[in-house]
């Protein structure tokens, strides 16, 4: 006898998204599809593998995604390519190839999986989903006040508005920041005994991140550290301001949070979070900001670019904590099909009604066994209704069609009555849903 292999699980960090979860991924998905609609963004599909210079190049070599959380692998080429940490890079990287960002301007988002290789736990996995928004060819502020509307937009369709709040930042022009970060080091330089193991290695590298720092003893030190925001020339402060004026026109409120740093390097000028409390740490559920110096930076010309992404996971999580949504069952109509006349009556006229019935789900139980059998599975697949068809019944050109969710009388329908019935209802379903 064959000895029972042993079971191969998943990479640790990476899951499975399994079918009773995935209504809520579409919802969500639809939503987002929506709303970037209504501003007039348009989809741009990356692939997930790209060198692994293009992410060092963009990320910046000190930042922890490149030093410690990439995915890299040299494929049979001997060739260093990057498993995609983030979609920015590869975003703007397309759109240099094929000369989008000539004389013209692009409202983009993708959506998909990216990987980093860090330690997973709630909020935080190894392959996880984003979407990512991005534009070109536009200074702003006015888009920059776009792009935090529609996400405001977003958190109010899925109902996570009031959980949400929005910290704004500016982290000006690389001149003003490396004015900032020598002032910025010499004052973690007379309080070296606060700091700890990480940020003593980021005072050399990036020490902009160290007031990123949740380690509870160094917050005193880190409240008292000189601000970026007085270090800005006029041209960045009328910008923020410019965004800040916008932001209290359209009732968005917001937090200065002068410490809100990001952790890339490209960023420049204004940078957001979205920020929940009820996360846990990983409260971020959506994070982005200018980066116009990126692109000289990958070999274009200079321009002017802003983005950010929202972790899927981490927005699923939240609105599964609030308990507030139902998405929609994945079945309307179940068959249930009993003897061979019955079950051939049933493939035919379930196809018919596919045919008749625009966007119906209909599932016909295939596989046989008892109607007692079938009707738990009927019941189980969350539909409205269930058609029952024996022989004698289809014999006759008819069936039994049983509400499942309300209380009602089984009735028997020719074709013409069931198609009748099951309109009614979708029509009554769809018009419901639209209010
Ligand atoms: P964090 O500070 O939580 O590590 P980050 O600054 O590294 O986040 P970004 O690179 O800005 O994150 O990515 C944008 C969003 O993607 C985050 O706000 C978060 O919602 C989500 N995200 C980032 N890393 C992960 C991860 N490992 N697992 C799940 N979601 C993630
Ligand atoms: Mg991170």
């Amino acid at each position: 006898m064959a000895k029972q292999q042993q079971a191969i699980q998943a990479i640790r960090g990476m899951h499975d998204i399994l079918p009773e979860q995935s209504p809520y991924w579409h919802w969500l998905e639809n939503h987002a599809r929506q709303v970037l609609a209504a501003y007039g963004y348009q989809e741009i599909r990356l692939p997930i593998v790209e060198k692994t210079e293009l992410f060092k190049r963009s990320i910046g070599e000190v930042t922890d995604i490149v030093e410690k959380e990439m995915y890299t692998f040299d494929d049979r080429n001997g060739d260093s390519l990057t498993l995609r940490p983030e979609g920015t890079a590869g975003c703007l990287r397309a759109c240099l190839e094929h000369g989008l960002l000539h004389n013209q301007s692009h409202r983009l988002w993708y959506y998909g999986p990216m990987f980093r290789h860090e330690r997973p736990q709630k909020g935080r996995y190894r392959q996880f989903y984003q979407l990512g928004v991005e534009t070109y060819g536009m200074p702003g502020p006015d888009v920059d006040a776009e792009m935090i509307l529609l996400t405001d937009r977003l958190w109010k369709k899925i109902g996570i508005r009031d959980k949400v709040e929005l910290q704004l930042n500016s982290l000006g022009t690389s001149e003003e920041r490396a004015a900032y970060r020598a002032t910025l080091v010499s004052y973690f330089q007379q309080h070296l005994a606060i700091l700890d193991e990480d940020s003593l290695r980021r005072l050399e590298t990036n020490p902009l991140r160290i007031l990123d720092s949740k380690n509870p003893a160094m917050q005193e030190m880190l409240q008292q550290a000189p601000v970026l925001l007085d270090h800005l020339g006029e041209d960045s402060l009328a910008h923020f301001r410019q965004l800040t004026q916008s932001l209290d026109a359209l009732g968005i409120s917001y937090r200065l949070n002068t410490r809100l740093v990001r952790g890339l390097d490209y960023y420049g000028k204004t940078v957001f979070e979205w920020v929940t409390d009820e996360l846990g740490s990983q409260g971020t559920i959506c994070a982005g900001g200018r980066y116009d110096g990126l692109i000289e930076q990958l070999g274009g010309k200079a321009n002017h670019a802003i983005g950010f992404a929202m972790g899927m996971e981490r927005i699923l999580a939240l609105v599964e904590q609030l308990g507030s949504v139902t998405p929609e069952p994945t079945t309307d109509v179940y068959m249930i099909r009993v003897g061979e006349t019955a079950e051939q009556l049933g493939m035919i006229w379930a196809e018919q009604l596919r045919n008749d019935i625009e966007g119906l789900k209909l599932q016909v139980n295939c596989g046989g066994g008892s109607f007692k059998s079938q009707f738990k599975k009927a019941d189980k697949s969350g539909a409205a209704y269930a058609i029952i068809i024996g022989d004698d019944e289809a014999q006759r050109g008819e069936v039994a069609l049983k509400s499942l969710r309300i209380e009602q009388e089984q009735i028997t329908v020719n074709y013409d009555a069931l198609l009748a019935t099951l309109s009614n209802w979708q029509q009554q379903k769809s018009h419901s849903s639209n209010q």
